[in-house]
């Protein structure tokens, strides 16, 4: 299960550096997800860290949906 990256992506990268196993890199117009490395960040975290870290509403969950930090 991976996340994805929606157009609404500024570039700001902070979220690269954030990856604990290096799923994100700069596309041909925004940042995208390798969704062969993304794993929700499963064994690391406790959510996704790039949804932490991102300053805009940038992701979408494995089903396509605007992905939501649980609190
Ligand atoms: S959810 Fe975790 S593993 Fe997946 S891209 Fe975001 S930071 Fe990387
Ligand atoms: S944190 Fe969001 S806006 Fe910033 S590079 Fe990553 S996906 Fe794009």
């Amino acid at each position: 299960m991976a996340l994805s990256i929606t157009e609404a992506c500024i570039n700001c990268g902070i979220c690269e550096d954030e990856c604990p196993v290096g799923a994100i890199s700069m596309g041909d117009e925004y940042f995208v997800i390798d969704p062969n490395k993304c794993n929700e960040c499963v064994g690391y975290f406790d959510q996704p860290q790039c949804v932490v870290v991102g300053p805009v509403d940038c992701f979408l969950d494995a089903n396509g949906h605007a992905f939501h930090l649980q609190y």
